[in-house]
């Protein structure tokens, strides 16, 4: 059999490789950690650093076709991989994907066809730019201070609501390049996964509404409703529109704001995008015809994309470190039994030996024959879990 490669070894891949398994494909997976979710089920592991130019030239020699995991991947390993095998997404889409100045500039540059901006920002980059926008741009505060490159999960992020917090909050990121956004009044979340392939066939999945707490995903509704029906027609089509013009080839999520600009539904602000499956992307495994994962491979190999059908509501609950903790911080496994008793849950996990606060551990996937069904045991299974304050709507 055909093998094919991914860059990472985390949860994603792990995923990425029981899509390609099924279609009875070897995999490859190029990952340092030695006990990594996708290196432990996959046919090759080849543990060395991400831009190791043996161990590219090893996974190049195995693969048939090669995508990627992971966000921050080098793009130049990327480059590396395209000069003798088909490698989706491409290096020149990821670099811009890793970078907020390059991915604002792209989102500002096709406004007119995807319809949606994103939030009012500056660039900071030096001192002169920092002194510039605190004195040309108080429009920007309050708001927030974005790395430009290595954030995730909230991480590399600084709120500030005067100009002597925003010089603070620089100096605090290592005066790195960096972007500031103003502070939008959100009134939800919601992301768009779009696949697209070689030929430049797109298939969309419908929009999911998502749960952020302390900036990670915690809850993603995913069902007719979950985002009104307006909203999420102009996000599918706007994320489309953003693949396109990338000449974007895999899966692409693409993040949006919801604020309250007095219209019925809200506005529409596009975030951001991650060059992969998404998280909020997981309730696909379960709940519809074609997973995210599925897409990823049809994409990659030039396998035609199917039009992904949802056969039932979901609601996906991320599992993090916490969860495996109890009330006075000892270790704890969760209770399982009690969790898969309830109708409809999926469990995932990882195959992460080590449980810390925050640190994505797995997943659950609720789904039901209606909406309300969905919610009540989800409500249950976090009351079970331990995953207090969640907003099921
Ligand atoms: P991810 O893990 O999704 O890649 P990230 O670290 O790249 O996250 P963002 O998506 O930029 O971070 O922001 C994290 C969360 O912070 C958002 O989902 C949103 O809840 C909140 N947030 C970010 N920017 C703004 C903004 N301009 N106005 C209001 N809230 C914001
Ligand atoms: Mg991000
Ligand atoms: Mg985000």
């Amino acid at each position: 059999p055909a093998t094919l490669g991914v860059l990472g070894g985390g949860q994603l891949g792990r995923m990425f490789v029981h899509a390609a398994q099924r279609l009875g494909y070897l995999t490859a997976v190029l990952e340092p950690d030695a006990q990594s979710p996708a290196g432990l089920v996959s046919h090759h592991h080849i543990q060395t650093a991400y831009d190791d130019p043996a161990g590219l030239a090893q996974l190049a020699g195995l693969c048939q076709a090669i995508t990627t995991e992971f966000e921050n991947v080098p793009a130049q390993a990327l480059q590396t991989l395209a000069h003798t095998r088909p490698v989706a997404p491409g290096a020149a889409v990821v670099g811009i994907a890793q970078n907020r100045i390059e991915e604002k500039a792209h989102f500002t540059a096709c406004a007119d066809v995807s319809g949606v901006t994103c939030a009012p920002y500056a660039v900071i980059e030096t001192p002169a730019h920092l002194q510039a926008v605190c004195t040309e741009r108080p429009d920007l505060l309050p708001g927030i201070l974005k790395t430009a490159r290595l954030g995730y999960d909230g991480k590399g992020q600084v709120r500030v609501q005067t100009a002597d917090a925003l010089a603070a909050a620089w100096a605090e990121l290592g005066g790195v390049a960096c972007v500031l956004e103003k502070m939008l009044p959100l009134t939800a979340e919601c992301s768009v996964l779009v696949a697209r392939g070689w030929d430049g066939q797109v298939v969309v999945f419908a929009p999911q509404r998502n749960v952020h707490v302390d900036g990670i995903l915690a809850l993603t509704h995913a069902y007719e409703g979950a985002v009104p029906p307006p909203l999420a027609a102009r996000a599918a089509a706007a994320a489309v529109a953003i693949a396109q013009h990338l000449d974007y080839v895999g899966v692409l999520c693409v993040e949006f704001f919801v604020v309250d600009d007095g219209s019925a539904h809200g506005g529409l602000v596009v975030n951001e995008m991650a060059p992969r499956p998404h998280n909020s992307g997981h309730y696909t495994l379960d709940a519809c015809s074609a997973s995210q994962f599925d897409l990823q491979v049809h994409a990659m190999t030039g396998l035609p994309l199917p039009q992904p059908r949802q056969h039932s509501p979901a609601i996906m609950l991320n599992l993090l470190g916490e969860v495996w903790f109890d009330a006075s911080g000892q270790p704890q496994e969760p209770d399982w039994q009690a969790v898969l008793r309830l109708p409809g849950t999926h469990l995932h996990l990882y195959g992460k030996a080590q449980a810390r606060p925050g640190r994505k551990m797995g997943h659950l996937t609720i789904t039901g024959p209606d909406v309300a069904n969905v919610k009540a045991v989800a409500r249950r299974a976090a009351e079970l879990l331990n995953l207090p304050g969640l907003d099921f709507m």
